[in-house]
């Protein structure tokens, strides 16, 4: 026993002497829950809970935590460097700033970009700083960029543990193991386990190519289009591969549909009429980033207050009431827009939490490069935090209390397994002092006062126990055409950057084992 051991945890620790914290792995949508194992104060192992699964993310991608890159103080800058600062000196030259442009330019000059990395209250705490103390509705997330078309709308996701009840799977990304290694897994148990049939849309290598019963070498527009046909009465022409999928849809009592992360608007309209033509299909939506369902929940939205209650007068004045504010009354600047407006010179601040666009794309530079004042809170020294005029720093998901909802709508907690490094805060923290610092009365004790608060103004989280997924049918969106994603045709080409499963991403790029598995060469 104890024979095998990780590189990771070698040495480190006896096992009975380690404290274990429940939590959440924050790497993807799927939200596998985990344990953070602690020796004094300090993880040296994540492991599973019960029987659930862990893909290598979440087993070993967690010591991005200690690396050096770690903001520890607030810095602002001085001339052409940043330097550390206290958290009075910076509050004080965040809330100076916001104040002046504000009274100079107008609140509509401000924007904020909010993170799907941290946690359901850091989210809401967030969005209603930029709404009831900044005084706008231009509250986003670049992220929507990366989320499927429908998403909360017409794509609600099933239950993934249950997508072994269904007949027949079929998959519409090629990536669906990188994106969402546990929807991966759940493919491979019902295939391989339960004899499910599995229809691939794929043109290149996946480890799910030897499972499919048909393969279809197309791209998702065409194999939805001749699988429509095929399902409509239309001869499949000499297409052996779109007969049989279409044989096995036609005898699928149920059907598990998985969605790509990004969708054109032909492939989504397809994938309706699909639908259409097909017994009980579930959605699987793939994605990638760990606490999108969640900052969507919390109106991190420039067009809906939480809980998707679109923005208009009756709403405006009930959230009013509750938050005890002035509200502005007109949707606010999306993600696309603030950008856009930033190079038109129409938005002159910004205030990013816990995202870094320019590493995602590295022409944002030149765009954030035109601010008149850029604020980033953030764990790591970003390449978005190097441009910013104060660098705020924020706890890891290690160090900090809260919940986050995962792609199934199922809301989980996350335990503090650290004490935050340095002088790192969590960030509804941060937040709420910069709105005291500009005026605003946030007065949170702990972030159980935060979710009292949202339970009390997103109906979903109402009576919603921890572990358990809100009903889409409580969604204002359920049944409608929302789309949430802000992915076009027009934006693709400006998307440069893959989040797949080691190549990119904030944590993942600084995480040591995640870039020693990177490099290990596979025999396919
Ligand atoms: S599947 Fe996603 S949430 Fe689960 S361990 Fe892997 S990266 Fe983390």
């Amino acid at each position: 026993m104890g024979a095998l051991t990780t590189r990771q945890f070698k040495y480190k620790a006896r096992v009975w002497n380690l404290e274990k914290a429940q939590s959440v792995c924050n790497y993807c949508g799927c939200g596998c829950t985990m344990n953070y194992e602690t020796r004094e104060g300090r993880v040296v192992r994540v492991s599973p809970t019960k029987n659930n699964y862990l893909c290598s993310k979440g087993r070993f991608g967690w010591d991005a935590i200690h690396h050096p890159d770690r903001l520890t103080t607030p810095k602002m800058r001085v001339g052409d460097r940043l330097v550390d600062c206290t958290w009075d000196e910076a509050l004080s030259v965040i809330a100076t700033n916001l104040k002046v442009i504000r009274n100079k330019r107008g609140a509509g000059s401000i924007g904020g970009l909010g993170s799907v990395r941290t946690t359901n209250e850091d989210a809401y705490v967030f969005q209603k700083f930029m709404r009831s103390v900044v005084g706008t509705n231009n509250v986003d997330m670049l992220a929507r960029l990366k989320i499927p078309k429908g998403l909360n709308g017409a794509f609600f996701s099933g239950e993934l543990n249950r997508i072994g009840e269904n007949d027949v799977i079929l998959v519409l990304d090629k990536d669906t193991t990188e994106i969402n290694p546990l929807t991966g897994i759940e493919i491979i148990r019902a295939v391989s386990r339960k004899g499910r049939r599995l229809i691939f849309v794929n043109t290149g290598y996946s480890k799910l190519n030897k499972l499919a019963s048909v393969m279809l070498p197309l791209s998702v527009e065409d194999a939805l289009g001749k699988l429509v046909s095929a399902l409509s009465g239309a001869k499949a022409g000499k297409d052996e591969a779109v007969a049989a999928a279409a044989d096995h849809l036609r005898a699928a009592e149920r059907v598990a549909m998985i969605v790509p992360a990004q969708v054109s608007d032909a492939e989504s309209s397809r994938i309706k009429d699909l639908a259409k033509l097909l017994n009980n299909v579930t959605y699987y939506p793939l994605v990638s980033r760990s606490n999108v369902q969640g900052a969507l929940d919390m109106g991190v939205l420039s067009d809906y207050y939480p809980g998707y209650q679109k923005i208009h007068t009756d709403t405006t004045a009930s959230f009013a009431g509750s938050w005890d504010a002035i509200l502005p009354d007109t949707p606010g600047m999306t993600a696309i827009q603030m950008m856009n407006g930033i190079a038109s010179g129409t938005v002159a601040a910004l205030y990013i939490m816990g995202d870094d666009p320019v590493g995602s794309n590295s022409p944002s530079q030149a765009v954030l490069q035109r601010l008149d004042f850029l604020v980033v809170q953030d764990i790591f020294m970003t390449d978005t935090a190097k441009l910013a005029d104060v660098v705020l720093p924020a706890a890891s998901s290690a160090e900090k209390e809260g919940t986050v909802t995962n792609v199934e709508r199922r809301l989980q907690r996350l335990s503090r397994a650290e004490q935050p490094v340095g002088e790192s805060k969590p960030d509804w923290e941060i937040i709420q002092a910069v709105a005291r610092k500009m005026g605003g009365s946030m007065n949170y004790g702990s972030v159980r006062d935060i979710m009292n608060e949202i339970r009390s103004v997103v109906p979903m989280y109402a009576d919603l126990a921890i572990g358990a997924c809100w009903p889409e049918e409580k969604s204002p969106l359920a049944g409608t055409d929302a789309d949430l994603s802000l992915f076009s045709d027009s934006v693709k080409e400006v998307i440069t950057a893959e989040r797949l499963l080691f190549s990119s991403g904030v944590m993942i790029t600084r995480s040591r084992e995640l870039e020693t598995i990177r490099h290990i060469k596979v025999e396919v």
